[in-house]
């Protein structure tokens, strides 16, 4: 019986033929770490009892694994290293050809690429050979996401002397020599996902759970491989085991042909404590460190982790502490609240926008939110807080929040106000027949079934990149303080306990605000061509 074998080939391959992307080494072979080497070297592990059969080569089951997953901290490398697999996957001997004799060799002429690469075959190692019309679908949650891997992948190609077998790249797509292509999709291409496809990199599949929609995209695109003898590689940053994602299930899977790697650092180390958190990130960046030779820079980690962990413990343990931790029951990702910043577009007078309003009198803060229509960009439009030595006097000043509203309507083109009218019900009622009773109307956020798919849709255009924010501190901070509850109807927010200074409304005020905007969209009012892109 044979052992089973990697197809080295592949790995000389892509150190032949992939080159750094970016900086000042732009252009230079593409070095392996050893983790990026580990996981390439089980990801092409050829079955020994694998079989070759010239007319119906064999594919994915020529493999002992039929998806590898990659769990791993922030800026690790993870984005180089799936551009070098796409290349591979795209043009390189990504398939197992047979067994060698010896003398055999994978000589690139044969393949259309002039860069002399030459590999001699050892006898009895498994020869490798490309796909004759591959089918690539980058994939993840946003564009963002895609792009990130997609704006590695292509001065990779161009920088190199893959230029030379893929002359030209486009910015939305790489068409491929035989008819193949590779393309970047998100859950809003459903019509596409999963179709005829060879090989897939599902990006961050540590943030895909069932609530977001992709878990049911990866279903499709596992489906899809399974057809085409394709295969997926994962990779993700650790993640929260209350989501139940993509890559916990893979993660926990009982199934022998998932590849997983993923080094935790040791579990006696307090990530709360400085000296500790240190040897957790010496731990989990190890190689990939400017002190061993790296990119990484172990005070910039440092840094943005002691960042995150003012506003989310949990979540910067997960992200540079490559720890899967629950803890955390922060409703909104602040990783993911931080990249919607949009400081590029400012709201200018008359644009059309939308409301939301949470009152109160005396406990908690009164706020405002506009939301533009064309862009969904949250701005706050004012917000009335107690004090920090609040003393038992203090409240709302109605007529500030009266002049406010006003104000609002007099410069923006306000299409629609959604106010939770709790405490305000009478100046609800007056701001409706001041200002149309077509536009000011009630929204009462103790409907739990609305609240909650309000805030549903809220959530999923914050990941999927379909809202922005000004960077407004008060607003970053509610969001940052607002706390996931379940509900019998599903998820609601909550403070982080009752009568906590921590305040929620603007953020209620967003959702409110967003709704609107979703709203008035809807009822087709306003048709700006980029309001559709993402509906
Ligand atoms: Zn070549």
């Amino acid at each position: 019986m044979r052992e089973d074998k990697t197809l080295a080939v592949a790995l000389d391959w892509i150190t032949a033929h992939c080159v750094v992307p970016d900086g000042f080494e732009r252009g230079r072979p593409l070095e392996l770490y050893d983790y990026q080497f580990e996981f390439f070297k089980n990801f092409y592990l050829v079955r020994g009892d694998a079989k070759w059969v010239a007319e119906k080569p064999v594919l994915a089951p020529a493999f002992v694994y039929r998806r590898g997953l990659l769990v791993g901290p922030q800026k690790l490398g993870k984005g180089p290293m799936t551009a070098a697999h796409i290349c591979l996957e795209a043009v390189g001997p990504a398939l197992f050809a047979g067994w060698a004799k010896s003398g055999e060799v994978y000589d690139c002429a044969d393949h259309g690429c002039r860069c002399g690469f030459y590999y001699e075959y050892e006898a009895d190692e498994p020869k490798g050979m490309p796909w004759a019309t591959p089918l690539i679908q980058i994939t993840a949650i946003s564009e963002e996401q895609t792009d990130n891997i997609y704006g590695a992948l292509r001065p990779m190609i161009e920088y190199g002397p893959l230029a030379d077998v893929i002359p030209k790249t486009g910015e939305e797509f790489i068409r491929l020599p035989g008819g193949g292509r590779i393309d970047t999709v998100t859950s809003s291409a459903q019509s596409r996902l999963g179709q005829r496809v060879t090989f897939v990199p599902q990006d961050e599949c540590g943030l895909w759970t069932q609530t977001n929609g992709m878990a049911k995209v990866a279903d499709t695109q596992f489906r899809g491989l399974a057809g085409m003898g394709g295969r997926a590689s994962l990779t993700t940053n650790a993640w929260n085991p209350a989501e139940n994602s993509v890559a916990q299930q893979q993660f926990e899977s009982p199934s022998k042909d998932i590849y997983r790697q993923f080094r935790q650092p040791p579990s006696n180390l307090s990530y709360k404590n400085k000296v500790e958190r240190r040897k957790i990130h010496q731990f989990v960046y190890g190689e990939a460190l400017k002190q061993n030779g790296g990119h990484v820079d172990l005070d910039s980690i440092e840094a943005e982790a002691f960042d995150l962990i003012q506003r989310d413990l949990a979540q910067a343990e997960r992200f540079f502490g490559n720890r899967v931790v629950a803890g955390s029951d922060t409703w909104l990702d602040p990783k993911v609240w931080d990249e919607r910043l949009d400081r590029e577009t400012p709201l200018k007078k008359g644009d059309a926008i939308t409301i939301g309003f949470d009152g109160s009198l005396r406990d908690d803060s009164t706020a405002l939110v506009g939301c533009r229509v064309e862009d969904g960009k949250l701005f706050v439009l004012g917000l009335w807080e107690a004090p920090e030595d609040q003393d038992e006097e203090w409240e709302v000043p109605v007529g500030e929040v009266d002049a406010r509203v006003a104000w609002a309507f007099k410069e923006y083109n306000v299409q629609r106000m959604y106010c939770d009218p709790a405490y305000w019900q009478d100046i609800v009622g007056r701001w409706s027949s001041q200002f149309g009773d077509k536009k000011v109307f009630e929204w009462w956020t103790n409907r739990e079934r609305a609240m909650v798919a309000a805030l549903e849709r809220f959530h999923t255009a914050a990941l999927t990149a379909q809202l922005v924010h000004d960077g407004d501190e008060n607003l970053t901070r509610h969001i940052h303080n607002a706390m996931r509850k379940e509900t019998r109807s599903g998820l609601v927010i909550r403070k982080d306990r009752p009568k906590s200074p921590r305040k929620i409304d603007l953020a209620v005020c967003a959702v409110l605000a967003y709704e609107a905007r979703g709203d008035v969209i809807q009822s087709g009012k306003v048709k700006k061509k980029a309001v559709f892109a993402g509906f």
